[in-house]
Order: structure tokens, then sequence, then C-alpha cells
């Protein structure tokens, strides 16, 4: 059993840190937000994730997970520290590491004994070697520490799946020894076989990196093979489909749509960009997924005020699916933001609904109409679009759906109705990459 300390308490560090007490270690959970802590201990999670209550509550009753705002106590009662803050982006894209390097020196600074830190957040590479400088300058006494890089895969709407069924664990580290000791703390996945992946600190880094890029530029691709799809009259829907047969490129992440959100792909999309341009290489390709997914979101509306006649001004809008994708209310840079904000711009009336995220976005859109159901949300709107495929959107009934709007006119960006279907019942559809003569 090990003492573990996670820093940082949003999705990753959370759970994290709840997968890691339910791994058998003990583990503080710690965070600068006292309001956010003082609701995690009464059973207050401050945002949706499937499973992680009922992980949290079978730790904290086992003892294994206890939850605090005194970080300097945390890295003192821990070995291994884990660092789970934002990483947010920054003013010219960078990410910005202030939060990073502020727990960096709050280890220094309360260095007891030899400690593992080991960083979780997305840092861009060489970020290591400037923690392991922080501390070394900092510490006020010759303990010692090693330094462990072990970037977060797990994907927000799954996260505790992710966590707890890994498709690989990767550790960046300098010696087998702290790899060995890595490895105590995943050790029910190493028992597991899950392939636990020893490399350097860099390429660890860098790892996290590559793949949120390579996912950002697949949904890219998709988006623009829809667009021309759309344009030339043939149907993505089978498109993605046939090319997904294909080994080599598999049908994930081909489902195109109003472009990709979410706390992740546009930042650290941005931040390997900026990056490349540090180190002087360029990386054209996500510099292109980024503008793809740019003019995603401005044809979304484009295509929005096509089917309304161009004419937004005036006619009230209802948005079905606010977070950025389904089992979250994560709505960080969410497409419907985007919209929201072109609809009003407009000229246009919101009504809204999410089943999860709707006082997410209240932050952002304190005086639009909000609902607590598809039913009430849809009353008497001139158009309704939906913005994210939530499954309780998937199995709507589409003659309740045409018979509760003023006018049947429906955007599906995310292409989860049948369009026959909505053909017969007297719809004026629009999808994203579909020819609607054509039923898959
Ligand atoms: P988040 O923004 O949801 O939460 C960050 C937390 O860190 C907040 O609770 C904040 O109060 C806390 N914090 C900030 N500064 C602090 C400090 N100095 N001391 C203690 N706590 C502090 O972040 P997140 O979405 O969990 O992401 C964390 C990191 O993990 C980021 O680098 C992100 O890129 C990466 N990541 C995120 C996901 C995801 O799906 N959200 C997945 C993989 C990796």
């Amino acid at each position: 059993m090990k003492k573990i300390g996670i820093i940082g308490l949003g999705y990753v560090g959370l759970v994290s840190g709840a997968g890691i007490s339910d791994f058998g270690h003990k583990v503080i959970c710690a965070d600068i937000d006292k309001k956010k802590i003082g609701n995690i201990k009464k059973g207050n999670i401050s945002f949706f994730e499937p499973g992680l209550k009922e992980l949290i509550d079978r730790n904290v009753k086992s003892n294994r997970l206890l939850f605090s705002t005194d970080i300097s106590n945390t890295i003192k009662k821990s070995d291994i520290i884990f660092i789970a803050v934002g990483t947010p982006e920054g003013d010219l894209g960078q990410a910005d590491l202030s939060h990073v390097f502020d727990v960096a020196l709050k280890i220094a600074k309360n260095m007891n004994n030899y400690k593992i830190i080991c960083t979780k957040s997305t840092v861009p590479v060489g970020t290591g070697n400037k923690i392991k400088e922080i501390i070394n300058k900092n510490k006020s006494n010759s303990v010692e520490f090693d330094y462990v890089s072990n970037p977060e895969f797990l994907r927000e709407g799954s996260a505790v799946k992710d966590f707890l069924w890994p498709d690989r664990v990767v550790i960046g580290c300098e010696s087998n020894r702290v790899f060995d000791i890595m490895i105590e703390v995943y050790q029910p996945l190493f028992r597991n076989k899950k392939p636990i992946m020893q490399t350097e600190i860099s390429t660890a880094e860098m790892v996290k990196y590559a793949s949120n890029a390579f996912l950002a530029l697949k949904i890219s691709y998709i988006n623009e093979i829809a667009n021309l799809s759309e344009t030339l009259g043939c149907d993505v829907k089978m498109v993605a489909n046939l090319i997904g047969q294909d080994g080599r490129i598999s049908p994930k992440f081909l489902h195109p749509g109003p472009g990709y959100g979410g706390s992740c792909f546009p930042k650290d999309t941005k931040a390997l960009v900026d990056l490349a341009k540090q180190a002087g290489v360029p990386i054209k390709t996500i510099t292109a997924a980024i503008e793809a997914n740019k003019y995603q979101k401005e044809r979304m509306f484009i295509k929005l005020k096509k089917l309304l006649k161009e004419n937004v001004k005036g006619k009230t809008i209802s948005i079905l699916g606010l977070s950025f994708k389904p089992n979250t209310s994560d709505i960080r840079e969410s497409s419907s933001i985007d919209i929201i904000s072109r609809i009003l711009k407009a000229g246009g009336h919101i009504r809204a609904f999410d089943p999860v995220a709707n006082n997410s976005m209240k932050k952002i859109f304190p005086n639009i109409e909000y609902f607590s159901n598809w039913e009430k949300t849809v009353e008497n709107s001139d158009c309704v679009v939906i913005m994210t495929e939530w499954n309780e959107f998937r199995s709507l009934d589409l003659i309740e759906l045409r018979d509760r709007l003023k006018t049947p006119v429906l955007f599906d960006t995310r292409n989860i109705f049948d369009q026959s279907k909505l053909l017969e019942l007297g719809f004026s559809f629009d999808t994203v990459g579909r020819n609607k003569n054509i039923n898959y």
C-alpha cells in the first residue's frame, strides 16, 4: 500500500484519486478550491461523471480516500504526489503552466522525505525538466526525489471505466527502480496484464499531445469529407462506414458533427502547434485541423440560417444538448456555445435543454431560457437543433417532436435521426454530410 497525494481535483484528479484508492492505496485528494472540497466531502461532485460517486463513496467508506484543502500537509504525508491541476490555453495558444509550477513550488517547500513527483496534467515536452528545476532550486533540505510523467488518457463520460480499464498506462521516468514503484501503484492493472509502458520523460509528455491531436485531426478530416459529400450529393454515413472498415483506419472518431470541443482537443492542438513553433518545426496538419474545426462551427450557423431561409431574427430556436459530448456536464469549448452566440447575435431567441449541463451553461448564458426536458423546450419553437447526441435524444418520438414545434424544422448536427422518417413526417431538415435521398 502506497501513500498517495493527488493535487488538483478536476475530472482527472478526482477520477484518478478515487481509482488509485480503489487499487488499494491510501489517497489524499487536495485542491485549493475550498468550496469544491466542502461539496465533495458532503457527497456532491461538481460535475457529472457516470460511476464516479459510487467509486468515491466506496473508497471513503473503506478509509482509503480523504479530501483536503491543505496542500502542504498532503505533500508531507504522501510518498507519491500526482500533479493533476489544469493546464488551460494561454494567450498565444501555449499551455498555461502556472498552476503546475505553483504546485511544484509547494512540493519543494514541503519536501520532508523521499518522494516521487508524478505529473498527470497534460504538459508540453520539457515541462518535467522545469518542474525538477523548480523543486531543486526551492527545496530547503537535501531530501531526494524522482520525477515521473504519467499522462492521463481517460475520456469524460467514461472516465471511471477508462481509468480502471485503460488501454495502456504510460510511465515516463529515469530509472527502472522508479518504474517498479509506479507498477506497484497500478498493480491491479499490471496483474490483469494491461500494458504499462516505460518511456523516457519527454516521450511520455509527447504521447498525450500526439494522441489528442491525432483524434482532433481525424474528426476534422471526416467533417471536411462530410462537407464535400453533402455538396457533391454523396452520403457521409456510408463513406465513413466503408473507410472505417479498413483496419488501418478503424471506424472510431469518424462521425461528422458540429466541430470538436471539450477541455482537451482545442487547447492541446493549439499547445502542440505552439510547441512545434518553439522548436522551429512546422506541424501543418494540426494547424489545418484547428482551422477546419473553426470553420465547421461557422458552417453550422450558415447551414442553420439556410434552413431558416436566412431569417434568424425573431425566431425561437430550441437547442437540445449543451455539453460538448454525451454523458458529461462539461461545456468547455462546446459547439453549442458557438451556435448559441451566433443565434443571439443574429436576433434569435433560445430555448435550451441538456440532461446534465444546464447549470454549467447558465454561467455563460444566464439570460436564455432553460428547461428540464426536451418536450417543454421545443414547444412553439420555429426550429430545433440537436447539438449533443445524448441517448434520450436519439430515442425521442419524432411525431411528438413535430407536433410540439411551431414549424417542423430540424437541424440534426449529429446525424442521429433516420432521414426517411424525417421526410415521411414532413420535417424540413438538415444534417452534416448526408444525402436526403439515400437511406442507410
Ligand atoms: P479541471 O480544470 O477540471 O480541474 C483542475 C483542478 O485543479 C481544479 O479543481 C482547480 O481548483 C485545481 N487547481 C488549480 N490550481 C491548483 C493548485 N495550485 N493547487 C491545487 N489545486 C489546484 O482540469 P481537468 O479537466 O481535470 O484537467 C487536468 C489536467 O489533465 C489538464 O492538464 C488536462 O489537459 C489533463 N487531462 C484532462 C482530461 C479531461 O478529460 N478533462 C483527460 C486527460 C488529461
